[in-house]
């Protein structure tokens, strides 16, 4: 094999909890992620030369050495040199469709489908969980960017716990295209407004979380609404009011509830059906009327980065 297609779908956050500080300077999480149809595609070719060069279409993505790209293939290289003097550089371009700076992985997807790529072409032999020990040096959503589909995540988020998927949901997911939020901004900001009223919970409570999150899953899928939390929705509704503003038009329109996603500033809400979704779309875009607010509606995927088909390739 010297080329390959992959999709890399991105993710929302369900629950999103910060459950306090760690030694190592991240935040200890409990979250239940969902990765959704809304995927970025991803070719790698192998060249026979040294270079490994990076294209995206997108002008906000860069396509230097700080992209994650660069640095899941300096990863690998690094651990794996023979490899990479076996088999070379490569091409990679990114067809970039999930937004970005949007609180939905699209970064991380990007690296866990280059450590797909790379242990494809260079034939590495890596098991899933030797790719998610890689990806967790990458980034605290790259594990889970990896397997995809419903899951509990914990630690710093890199602790994968896979749970049954949800079956035909679907979201409107919206993002003003010019509006980013840094995470590292969002995750400092809550530790200094909040970390006074940490309160570490014992394993005992911990897993009765799990159980509860766990149990309103499986009990119906409709019910989703109400377990829909994310405390970083603390710092970055006050400090960002078009969000929240946006945040209050889409509850407004439906579904079975709302949220932001990840660090932000993207908003999503999920949905029973596809017309309920473009219903909810429509109304979004009538009550706020801003062409720099785009909506995509998409849905629930169970799985994470895989084979890219003819279709999508072409669409
Ligand atoms: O792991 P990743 O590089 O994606 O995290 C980006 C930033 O988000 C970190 O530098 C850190 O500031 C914050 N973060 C955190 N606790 C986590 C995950 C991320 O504080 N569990």
């Amino acid at each position: 094999m010297n080329h390959v297609y992959l999709l890399a779908p991105a993710k929302i956050n369900l629950y999103l909890e910060i459950v306090g500080n760690r030694p190592d300077g991240y935040h200890e999480l409990l979250m239940l992620m969902q990765s959704i149809e809304l995927s970025d595609l991803l070719e790698f070719r192998l060249t026979g030369i040294e270079d490994i060069r990076l294209y995206c279409q997108h002008p906000q993505v860069p396509t230097d050495q700080s992209n994650l790209i660069y640095k899941a293939v300096n990863l690998v290289k690094q651990k794996f040199p023979s490899a990479y003097n076996n088999f070379g550089g490569m091409d990679i371009t990114l067809n970039k469709k999930i937004p970005i700076a949007a609180g939905v992985a699209g970064g991380s997807g990007n690296a866990a489908a280059t450590l797909v790529g790379l242990n494809l072409l260079w034939r590495l032999g890596l098991t899933e969980n030797q790719l998610k020990e890689l990806g967790a040096q990458l980034g605290s959503d790259v594990p889970f960017s990896l397997v995809g589909g419903t899951a509990l995540a914990s630690g710093r988020g890199e602790k994968i716990d896979s749970l049954p998927p949800l079956e035909n949901l679907w979201l409107v997911l919206a993002k003003y295209e010019s509006l980013g939020v840094s995470t590292i901004w969002a995750y400092q900001a809550y530790r200094q407004q909040f970390s006074s009223s940490y309160r570490q919970p014992d394993a005992l409570e911990r897993q009765g979380k799990i159980n509860f999150l766990r149990s309103k899953l499986e009990i119906d899928s409709g019910k989703l609404g109400e377990i829909l939390h994310n405390d970083l929705e603390k710092v970055v509704l006050p400090s960002y009011p078009q969000v929240q503003q946006l945040k209050e038009i889409m509850q407004k329109a439906g579904g079975l509830g709302t949220m932001m996603s990840g660090s932000g500033p993207s908003v999503f809400t999920l949905c029973r059906s596809q017309e309920e979704a473009e219903k909810i779309k429509q109304q979004t875009q009538i009550d706020l009327k801003n062409p720099d607010l785009k909506l995509w509606v998409t849905r629930l995927v169970n799985q994470g980065v895989q084979m890219a088909t003819n279709e999508h390739i072409k669409s």
